[in-house]
């Protein structure tokens, strides 16, 4: 079973468009408000939460007008976001509570499993089906042949409305078709291990250009408030940024380039959160922006030449053995994959990378293949270059 996400463009007509609005807005005040009643809540209790709609329905008869799949949703929504927090929280992140959410920081509202339909009107001709909206105009780029599980309807900042439709596919890929896997580690020490053994690491030169930042902004905090050296000060800053980003895009694009033309099948961890070190670097910022925009970079390169990018759950990915699938535990400083059971010793991003692999395969219903890697040496070198930085890391655990 394969799951695709595709965007389309959604062109609702004016009374189209203001009840996409007004959907939009009373979904969010659900939302705002069983966030409340969360917040009130001594021990959180999901039941009595998801209780509530049914009720605010018969306080307010208007919410009739919205697919009561949606309403419900936005519960389901709620207590998926507590469920990041808490994780940000595990991984050590300042954080507050959940926010409630202003107009414009609320963009989505979701079909999930029924009243969507996606209707075929002849060429180029696509209507969406949204229960209580209507049949909006679809622009679809691509054929849809699989089993639609879920439509979210997005308005961008600039107005422009979006259908992100889930597609699962169930047909088994032939086993052919997909002949070059790859399994993708993302990481700091390495910014990407492969399953091939491919290791590119963080660009120097992005370090580089982050330290001169960190000591143009250094040099702009002292500079005194609306002084015109403030203002130089502010423009080298931004300039500096814009030579990082640039720097940084260009090396994306090249990497994203060689997965998206050398694999058929490309498959990431689903990380919503990376455990990293924080606060002190400011660079952490920017190797974060770097992943998500890779995998930005990896997507539409992927879509737009054919090939399948799968993700996959990033747990235990790190400690199982991708020989035997034995769990072997380490320390964020340890570097080899070292198993006790069938004496695999590897690389620990590359043992990663196999596992990454193998979890994509299982994915697509090709099965296990066989891995046998090839023991690595490792040299006590690579060892201590990357011990200090990972120890920092561990401590943040
Ligand atoms: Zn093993």
């Amino acid at each position: 079973m394969i799951t695709l996400t595709h965007k389309f463009r959604l062109y609702p007509n004016k009374q189209q468009n203001e009840k996409l609005l007004w959907t939009l807005n009373k979904c969010r005040e659900t939302y705002n408000f069983l966030l409340s009643e969360l917040q009130r809540q001594k021990v959180i209790d999901r039941s009595q939460i998801q209780g509530i709609i049914p009720d605010l329905k018969i306080c307010e008869p208007e919410l009739k007008q919205v697919y009561s799949k949606t309403l419900q949703y936005e519960c389901y929504q709620l207590f998926s976001n507590l469920k990041a927090l808490s994780q940000l929280k595990k991984h050590n992140r300042k954080i507050g509570r959940l926010r409630f959410k202003g107009t414009n920081w609320f963009k989505t509202f979701t079909y999930n499993q029924s009243g969507f339909k996606l209707i075929n009107g002849g060429k180029r001709c696509q209507l969406l089906h949204l229960s209580k909206i209507g049949d909006i105009k679809i622009r679809c780029h691509r054929n849809i042949n699989g089993k639609i599980k879920q439509i979210t309807v997005k308005r961008e900042s600039s107005g422009k409305w979006f259908a992100l439709i889930i597609e699962e596919k169930k047909e088994k890929i032939r086993k052919n078709h997909f002949k070059q896997i790859v399994g993708i580690d993302l990481g700091l020490e390495n910014f990407i291990y492969d399953s091939e053994k491919n290791k590119i690491k963080n660009p120097r030169h992005l370090n580089e250009h982050t330290n001169k930042l960190i000591k143009l902004q250094r040099k702009l905090s002292k500079k005194q408030k609306k002084s015109k050296n403030r203002i130089k000060a502010r423009v080298k800053v931004a300039k500096q940024y814009e030579k990082i980003i640039n720097n940084r895009n260009d090396f994306l694009h090249k990497l994203s380039r060689f997965y998206a033309n050398n694999y058929d099948v490309i498959v990431l961890e689903n990380l919503q959160v990376i455990n990293l070190a924080r606060g002190k670097y400011l660079s952490k910022s920017i190797y974060d922006a770097s992943w998500s925009r890779f995998r930005q970079f990896l997507t539409y390169k992927a879509e737009s030449a054919g090939k399948l990018l799968l993700f996959v759950d990033p747990k235990g990915t790190t400690k199982r053995c991708s020989q035997c699938g034995n769990n072997v535990k380490k320390e964020i400083w340890h570097r080899t994959h070292k198993c006790s059971y069938c004496n695999l010793k590897i690389e620990r991003d590359y043992n990663s990378a196999l596992e990454i692999k193998k979890l994509g395969l299982q994915q697509i219903g090709q099965g296990l293949s066989k891995f046998k890697p090839v023991e690595i040496a490792l040299t006590g070198n690579s060892l201590s270059s990357s011990h200090q930085f990972e120890k920092q890391e561990a401590l943040l655990e």
